[in-house]
């Protein structure tokens, strides 16, 4: 059919037509494209982005008529059975039209639609096959786009880079509930994936099949962030003696294998493969969280394990309830960040006699026994006169005395360990890159569902949550 050219309405030659064969298409399109390279070549102030932009945006016709095709041909070849019950479905009806956004643009499926006489539902079997159920009109790849890139930026952005991008629109508002969509869905997958963890026994891998003994290192910290649940109640709040709390801690949790564990060639620490757990459902949730991630990761196999973690006490607390046999260690900046409050306390602000201080005492800390440096801040304290200043140094001998037992750094450096928590406080920071920008507000739930589709991601999990990815491998961490 030629499209008749009117003078009152501009010529526009339909890309394709509906009945069109994928091969026409594909022919018309080569020509189109031809002519593109031609206009190129004599358009001097182009470059190679203008024709990349030109042929994407012609050839998204052929693509988009491809996937709407294999759509309803897998509609049409799907039985007519309850997805959830798997019950041949009753009164059937075929034909039922509903539109959807692809990732080439919008695609119409007919469908049969029958009744689960089982479930008390009418059900559309190819929405189930093409994984359009739930969803409020977009297709799996775009359901992705929407849950990666608001776990990556605020949703604003999101919208308008997705569009730029890719040329798919998709509102801000819609973005959000798609993307907390795919959140649930990952968190109940994870509850899942722990469960499935925490009933492997340990040791039930046969010890010949692990070559060499190796121990897993886990790192705990916390970090807070701003939610919004007590908006607009803060007045009665207030009036009931209750102050709205608006920051909230973010658990996290990294755990790898030592021998995962390297350098690379301009000296840089790298670790091959770590898990990370981040949640807002506090120790308990973190608890089974980073249990279930240590397990995938080999911690029923481990020779041993070590827990990092800086003096705040729930980590310890974590650790001996759910890792009673692993050792554990002190952050080694935290404990001289303690040890300089000492000197503080004795020099004042003159930082060059803090320093002349500090400098012997870090390398004892570091390269012998902890033990001595603990008896020295204690001689130090017992030769000083009562006040302020004993005060803040008695706190400090405290802590060291708390701590002693996880300062053996000397013996951590000599085994190729890690002394410091760097790893799980480099993932703290890009966590509140992205989770701390000025002016915003989460609710916990909107938290905990962006922290899941996160953590998926950077344990090389996503194409658990999002199969179509399951041959690739996307994530980095
Ligand atoms: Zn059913």
């Amino acid at each position: 059919m030629n499209a008749i050219c009117s003078p009152v309405e501009p010529c526009v030659r339909p890309l394709s037509e509906p009945s069109e064969s994928l091969a026409v298409k594909a022919a018309r399109l080569a020509d189109c494209l031809e002519q593109d390279v031609r206009e190129f070549l004599v358009a001097s102030d182009q470059n190679l982005g203008d024709i990349e932009v030109q042929v994407e945006r012609q050839s998204r016709e052929l693509l988009r008529a491809a996937a709407e095709k294999a759509a309803q041909k897998k509609a049409e070849v799907t039985p007519p059975v309850c997805p959830v019950c798997r019950q041949p479905l009753s009164r059937v009806t075929g034909d039922h039209r509903r539109s959807f956004e692809c990732r080439f643009g919008t695609i119409t499926v007919g469908r049969s639609r029958g009744y689960c006489k089982r479930c008390h539902k009418w059900r559309f079997p190819a929405d189930t096959a093409l994984g359009l159920e739930e969803t409020a009109g977009y297709s799996p790849r775009v359901q992705e786009m929407a849950a990666l890139l608001a776990s990556k930026m605020p949703v604003e952005e999101a919208s308008t880079v997705l569009e730029h991008l890719t040329g798919v629109q998709m509102p801000r508002s819609t973005l959000d509930r798609e993307a907390k969509r795919q959140g649930q869905r990952a968190r109940e997958l994870r509850r899942k994936l722990d469960e499935q963890a925490g009933l492997v026994p340990p040791h039930s891998v046969q010890p010949e099949l692990v070559l060499e003994p190796y121990q897993m290192i886990i790192q705990l910290d916390a970090w807070n962030i701003r939610e919004r649940q007590d908006w607009g109640r803060t007045r009665s709040l207030r009036g009931q003696g209750k102050e709205p709390e608006r920051w909230h801690w973010v658990y996290t949790g990294t755990c790898f294998r030592l021998d995962h564990r390297g350098k690379t060639q301009g000296g840089r620490p790298v670790i091959s493969q770590r898990g990370f757990a981040a949640t807002r459902e506090g120790m308990d949730g973190l608890r089974e969280q980073l249990h279930g991630e240590a397990m995938r990761r080999g911690l029923g196999q481990a020779a041993g394990a070590l827990v990092i973690g800086d003096g705040a006490v729930w980590i310890w607390r974590l650790a001996d309830d759910r890792l009673p046999e692993a050792r554990q260690r002190l952050d080694f900046y935290h404990a001289v960040q303690h040890v300089a409050a000492v000197g503080r306390a004795l020099f004042g602000e003159d930082q060059d006699k803090l320093k002349n201080w500090l400098r012997p005492l870090v390398q004892q800390l570091k390269n012998q026994s902890s033990l001595k440096v603990v008896r020295r801040l204690e001689e130090i304290l017992a030769g000083m006169p009562q006040g302020a200043a004993a005060q803040a140094v008695e706190k400090e001998v405290h802590y060291f005395q708390e701590h002693q037992d996880r300062m053996d750094y000397r013996a951590g450096r000599r085994s190729g360990e890690p002394i410091g928590s760097g790893a799980v406080e480099s993932t703290c920071r890009q966590a509140q890159c992205r989770f701390k920008r000025p002016g915003q507000y989460w609710s916990q739930e909107g938290d905990e569902a962006l922290l899941c589709l996160e953590t998926f991601w950077r344990n090389r999990r996503w194409h658990l949550l999002f199969p179509h990815n399951r041959h690739l491998d996307l994530s980095k961490n």
